[in-house]
């Protein structure tokens, strides 16, 4: 009997891999895995192009190397069974993304692949780059010191450090929440954090009043997880607090586009009472 795919095994989409997976995370996968998903052509991505500066969607390519190095590989040893071989299969897989808007802006990604685990060793631009590039979605709405610890946060998981990180996510959590309340005129008091996220339902997001454990998994993270579990970890909550950003962002967006529709309808409403006001003064021609 083989050994069953680690327990990870449910966020191994290639999305995962090239965009959240940190440097040397394990991840487990089936030994029987053929990782061709990992170099498949038909998926695209929607994601930050650091040398167009901007989102834009990458699409898959094959990987050109002319030496041909970094193809990926498999180590056959003597003469032993398909199963052991791919038991013992070690290799590097390759995959590479080309921006649309440019084909010379490339993504390259690395990943060392033997029997039941594949991690990622490499990449080109690094996780920081593309991770800290998309916060610019949200500027006008996110606040100069989240974006700040963010960064910081994404820049320590892409060099490999699980719990760091999630001690920046945190912070960047109940800062959120300490304006909210300052903005709402809450006195928190000794509340429990939990407790406090539900007291401003209406006045943040309704993702994080439908997930005020987001702050418990992060603290659970920070002081009782593992290394490996907090790298593992990392993505999940780092997608939550994107989420939380996304619809203050939209909100925002929209209370911006409202504002700017009513203060235009004021202002030719004034124009057309003061012709129309211009009109009646003067003498019909008849
Ligand atoms: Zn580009």
């Amino acid at each position: 009997m083989s050994k069953k795919p680690a327990d990870k095994v449910e966020t191994l989409d290639r999305s995962y891999m090239l965009f959240r997976a940190g440097l040397y995370e394990k991840v487990g996968i089936d030994p029987f895995d053929s990782l061709h998903w990992l170099t498949s052509k038909t998926e695209t991505y929607d994601v930050h192009c650091p040398e167009c500066g901007r989102h834009s969607t990458m699409k898959s390519a094959d990987y050109d190397d002319p030496w041909k190095v970094g193809h990926f590989t498999r180590h056959h040893q003597g003469k032993i069974s398909e199963i052991d071989a791919r038991r013992r299969r070690r290799g590097i897989i390759v995959a590479q993304l080309v921006c649309s808007r440019n084909e010379v802006h490339r993504m390259l990604f690395y990943f060392l692949s033997e029997g039941d685990w594949v991690k990622k060793i490499g990449q080109q631009p690094s996780m920081a780059d593309i991770g800290i590039g998309d916060l610019a979605q949200y500027e006008g709405t996110i606040d100069k010191d989240d974006r700040k610890e963010l960064a910081t946060a994404i820049g320590l998981h892409a060099h490999g450090i699980g719990a760091g990180a999630l001690v920046y996510l945190r912070r960047v959590l109940e800062r959120f929440v300490v304006r909210a309340e300052k903005q709402a005129g809450i006195d928190p008091g000794k509340n429990k954090f939990v407790e406090r996220i539900k007291d401003l339902d209406g006045k943040v997001p309704q993702f994080l009043v439908e997930n005020p454990f987001l702050y418990g998994v992060m603290s659970a993270g920070i002081h009782s997880l593992q290394e490996a579990d907090c790298k593992h970890a990392f993505p999940v909550i780092l997608a939550a607090i994107e989420s939380i950003l996304q619809e203050e962002h939209a909100e925002r967006q929209q209370q911006r586009a409202k504002e700017a529709a009513q203060k235009a309808l004021n202002k030719l409403s004034q124009s057309i009472s003061a012709k129309s006001a211009d009109t009646d003064g003067e003498t019909p021609a008849e």
